[in-house]
């Protein structure tokens, strides 16, 4: 005899900071909230990020910057940008589209539809902070680029203006005033862009936990399972999966990179697929250094964490069922150690999976096909930037109401 599926008013696949930021915001307003994941709250691309709250990161992934860079890029495996040339074929796709996002015009679109949702990310982290007491895992000095070379720097014009003309707070540095804010980088930059509004989070773990038991503490019920049969129809939502069976009047796929199947099965063909990055972890008792630190030229984040500095960054495509490329960890280990030759070895090395959609605008809102589905997924480079104003975004369309600022990212764009 087969039991009847549990009920519930709001089911979210996925417990990343999407989901539990959803959940929270949710459960806050007083909904009944289900929060399916078969892992760890917290464990998937949450856990092994910079830690950046990056506000002021509207430049998309693809622009021109990259696009005449992308056959360089593409062909140097020790490059921050490569691809695994085994899921070529695969990812054409993908790439195609990638690439027609990296003209002039669709970048700036793109920026723009970023810079809407950017503007708003600080507030929101604000509210979230108080909502599940994360003010001791909060740090506020700020983001700064270090360029080491000149040009490099003078190619980054475009997205200085561009950031100047969306009134993101930016200031150019000297490589003194880069020094004052970071003496370990006294003889490493030329000049610096320093992001001072920017925010960053102690120990993005931590983070999690504390999101979870927040959820758990306004009623969030939390369900190990994988769901992976999804039906809609006007009266709710169906999910399924082994061991897991259940209706809801409404259900949020906030399931990282592993979303896509999930809204195909909503009717939603959405060219998700991943940009995976690594990280390494340092253990260290000393300041090495004050914020997080991007080398542009060597495409990762250097971010001061509690007890260890993290390395974490860089962009790999190729799927998300290879294993870690060692080559990819060891250019992490090279680069950090242009900057710290004396660090030991680290202590750990983690590959995650970004949500990545070719314009590097999340999705986020009902699906076409079955409006009781809503999706929370794609942010890429951003999802913990992003996470609470998503939250904020998915719970008025819970609530019915329309918000302007989800035009640029609902899914009939695609
Ligand atoms: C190296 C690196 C550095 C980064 N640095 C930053 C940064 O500094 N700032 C920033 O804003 N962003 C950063 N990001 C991006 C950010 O980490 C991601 O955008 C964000 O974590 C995505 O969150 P998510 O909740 O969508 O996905 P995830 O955290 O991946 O969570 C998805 C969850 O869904 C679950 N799931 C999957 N399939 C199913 C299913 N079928 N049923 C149930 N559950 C399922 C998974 O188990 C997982 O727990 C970085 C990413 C990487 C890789």
């Amino acid at each position: 005899m087969t039991s009847a599926p549990k009920s519930v008013e709001i089911a979210i696949i996925g417990a990343g900071v999407v989901g539990l930021a959803s959940a929270l915001r949710l459960a806050g307003e007083g909904r009944e909230v289900l929060l399916i994941d078969p892992n760890e709250p917290g464990s998937g691309a949450s856990f092994g990020n910079a830690g950046t709250i990056a506000e002021y990161a509207c430049m998309p992934v693809g622009n021109p910057g990259v696009l005449r860079a992308l056959p360089k890029l593409l062909l140097d495996p020790d490059s921050p940008f490569a691809l695994r040339w085994a899921t070529l074929f695969q990812l054409t796709p993908w790439l195609i589209r990638f690439i027609r996002q990296s003209l002039p015009e669709a970048t700036r679109a793109n920026a723009l539809a970023l810079a809407g949702l950017l503007a708003e990310a600080l507030p929101a982290w604000g509210e979230m902070v108080q909502e599940a007491g994360l003010q001791d895992l909060m740090r506020r000095n700020g983001c700064l680029y270090v360029y080491r070379r000149h040009n490099d720097f003078a190619a980054s014009a475009g997205g200085r203006a561009l950031r100047a003309e969306l009134g993101v707070h930016q200031q150019v540095l000297t490589a003194d005033e880069v020094a004052a804010l970071e003496p370990a980088l006294a003889d490493a930059a030329t000049q610096g862009l320093y992001f001072p509004d920017s925010i960053s989070v102690s120990d993005p773990k931590a983070v999690m936990a504390r999101l979870a038991a927040a959820a758990l503490a306004r009623g969030v019920e939390f369900m190990r399972a994988s769901a992976t049969g999804l039906s809609a129809d006007a009266g709710g939502v169906r999910l399924s999966g082994p061991g897991l069976a259940i209706t809801a009047q409404k259900v949020v796929i906030a399931a990282g990179a592993r979303s896509r199947p999930l809204a195909a099965q909503a009717g939603d063909r959405i060219p998700l697929d991943t940009e995976r990055g690594y990280h390494l972890e340092f253990p260290t008792t000393a300041t090495l250094l004050n914020r997080p630190v991007c080398p542009v030229d060597l495409g990762f984040y250097m971010t001061p964490m509690d007890g260890r500095l993290r390395v974490a960054g860089t962009v790999e495509l190729g799927g998300l069922k290879a294993p870690p490329t060692p080559r990819r960890l060891a250019l992490l280990d090279r680069g950090v150690r242009q900057f710290f030759p004396n660090l030991g070895q680290p202590s750990s090395q983690w590959l995650g999976f970004r949500p990545s959609l070719p314009d590097s605008r999340p999705v986020i809102g009902p699906s076409v096909k079955s409006p009781n589905v809503i999706y929370a997924f794609g942010h890429g480079h951003l999802g913990l930037t992003l996470a609470p104003l998503t939250a904020r975004l998915i719970a008025d369309v819970v609530h019915g109401k329309d918000n302007t600022l989800l035009s640029p990212f609902r899914s009939a764009r695609f």
